[in-house]
């Protein structure tokens, strides 16, 4: 990884942002899991006018599990949930190798997980917030699990 992308990852990992939990039964939440590095992460979010409204996060585990979730809530807060969706998708593809370099336009910082599509262990690591999220706002109170 360049030393760019390394530093925003660890200064996210060492600083969380977002960090914490919102009230529940005011908030969706749901656990993710990925047993394989021993990552976990509840996500809680609340959505008000078809926007995230707020995002918190509580875990994490290895450097790119926890700056993953700090760079998604700083991300996805205030936008429009069908533009979250949108950013899940793009943001899979990229992790996946599977987007070329034209269409990560609108996925600002989160550009600094681009390379890790070529280290296939860690996909699930930096896709894990994502996918709680997404079970988080489509069925809440739920588990994720990577495996
Ligand atoms: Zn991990």
């Amino acid at each position: 990884m360049s030393d760019l992308y390394e530093e925003v990852i660890l200064d996210h990992y060492k600083r969380p942002r977002n960090a914490g939990k919102l009230a529940i039964p005011e908030c969706n939440h749901a656990e993710g899991a990925n047993p394989l590095c021993g990552d976990n992460v509840t996500i809680y979010v609340t959505v008000r006018d078809d926007k995230i409204e707020d995002v918190r996060f509580e875990g994490g585990g290895c450097a790119i599990a926890t700056a993953s979730a700090s760079l998604m809530t700083e991300s996805i807060k205030g936008k429009p949930l069908a533009e979250a969706k949108r950013m899940f998708e793009e943001f899979h593809a990229m992790v996946t190798g599977k987007e070329e370099e034209a269409e990560r336009a609108g996925l600002g910082k989160l550009t600094v997980f681009s390379n890790i599509c070529h280290y296939p262990a860690r996909v699930k690591c930096a896709t894990l917030a994502w996918h709680t999220l997404d079970a988080a706002l489509t069925r809440p109170g739920g588990k994720v699990s990577t495996e």
